[in-house]
């Protein structure tokens, strides 16, 4: 790319940045909150009005009979395409549109869109509005540098990421939005850092086990055999020989933070006797041995792993619990699963981002896995485009956070970046 050509569509991504931020604002002001899922045609709507604007084709999607989906919170999606002057290849930015829960803590609106200090705040700020609002504006800035480009643009906008996507890009990837004759490079504007590029995440196992015992009154706990105590031995048992061996499995994926370079597993939730009272019920509870205890785990694996050892690595425990102590039964169940995923660097989708953040910072990028998933789980699995990162502004540890916030400047560097990347994958 000539300097001259690069120096202009720098200026034109700056020239935005008013546009950029008045967008994120917006973005933010509607609040998607999922669960349950709220508000996802009107942020449809707004980013209809924008795209089409910017002469993009919009769909609009509603993910029917998806996991979630219902009447009362509809599942709405947003797919825009625009074409360019001739054939060639089709870039596509894919953010989702839910945010998490509020939370405590905040000393800002949640919903507000405050710029204070060269930020803008608000929940779903970082994750991911603004790095949505950079994409269209790096895109829009492109057209207008280079309306004669080959191939085509699209930006999605999806329903549930946070959920699980099954209702946003799980679903779209089924209807083939993200079938290679379709689309050849995606990009997740996730926030990973404005000069990082993540090339995957690692697996995904959740079970659900229980132990099981036999029910009587508390008073005479020997009449009848306690499952809380079954799992209490089970947990002794993880931490005896699981958690250990965990730690030394170590992996070549450049995982971030440091602490998720191995392998991890998470105690979700431990349940056992009788279920807690509402809160109106202001008598005493039961006297009764528990002949249920039920626990969720959520183990998280590495590329170098095989799911069928993980599941068998925990049954071991259960076995080895069962082979010393008397009485112990059990059942587990696997409740969730994603395959660990990484793109190569020699990408083509890799290369382009890699060398516009060169470009922009003046050092390389850096290369990174993310230690829990996103949608390219989807893209990657149902879609069959390998193809795929994330790249986007906003700094991953302030996601679900209270008082999270998206740096101004780093949207606009990292749309910068995303505009030189389309102007590296679509030969303008
Ligand atoms: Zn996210």
């Amino acid at each position: 790319m000539s300097a001259d050509l690069t120096a202009r569509l720098l200026a034109e991504v700056t020239a935005r940045r008013e546009d950029l931020v008045a967008l994120t604002q917006a973005l933010i002001r509607i609040p998607t909150l999922n669960p349950p899922g709220k508000l996802y045609r009107e942020i449809c709507d707004l980013l209809d009005r924008r795209l089409l604007k910017s002469g993009f084709h919009t769909e609009l999607i509603r993910a029917e009979g998806a996991v979630g989906d219902s009447d009362r919170h509809p599942r709405w999606n947003i797919v825009a395409r625009r074409e360019g002057s001739g054939p060639g290849q089709c870039v596509h930015f894919n953010s989702h549109i839910d945010v998490v829960e509020v939370g405590h803590g905040w000393t800002v609106d949640p919903f507000g869109g405050e710029v204070k200090d060269g930020r803008v705040y608000g929940r779903g700020a970082c994750d991911m509005k603004g790095g949505l609002a950079a994409s269209i504006v790096a895109a829009e800035a492109f057209i207008a540098v280079c309306p004669d480009y080959a191939g085509a643009i699209e930006i999605s906008g999806t329903a549930d990421e946070e959920s699980g996507g099954f209702g946003g890009v799980a679903y779209l990837a089924e209807k083939g939005y993200f079938s290679p004759d379709r689309v050849q490079h995606v990009i997740i504007p996730e926030p990973l850092n404005k000069d990082r590029i993540c090339l995957g995440h690692r697996g995904v196992w959740w079970a659900e086990i229980e132990t099981l015992g036999e029910i009587a009154h508390g008073s005479m706990p020997f009449l009848g055999d306690c499952a809380v105590r079954h799992m209490g031995a089970v947990v002794a048992e993880m931490e005896k020989s699981l958690f250990p061996a965990l730690a030394q499995k170590r992996t070549d994926m450049p995982v971030v933070p440091d602490g998720a370079k191995q392998s991890t597993l998470n105690i979700n939730s431990i349940h056992g006797g009788e279920p807690e009272q509402d809160m109106e019920y202001t008598g005493l509870p039961s006297p009764c041995v528990p002949d249920r205890c039920r626990m969720v785990i959520d183990r998280r694996f590495l590329i170098e792993e095989d799911i069928g050892e993980v599941e068998q690595e925990v049954r071991d425990v259960l076995e080895r619990v069962r082979a010393g102590r008397a009485g112990f039964d059990y059942t587990i169940k696997g409740i969730h699963s994603v395959e660990p995923t990484m793109t190569e660097r020699d990408a083509p989708v890799v290369g382009a981002v890699a060398g516009a953040v060169e470009t922009v910072f003046g050092r390389a990028a850096e290369y990174v896995v993310s230690p829990g998933t996103y949608d390219q789980k989807h893209i990657d699995r149902i879609g069959r485009l390998k193809n795929c990162i994330a790249y986007g502004p906003g700094i991953l540890d302030l996601a679900h956070k209270p008082d999270e916030y998206v740096g101004i400047g780093d949207m606009v560097e990292s749309a910068q970046v995303m505009a030189l990347a389309l102007h590296g994958l679509l030969k303008a």
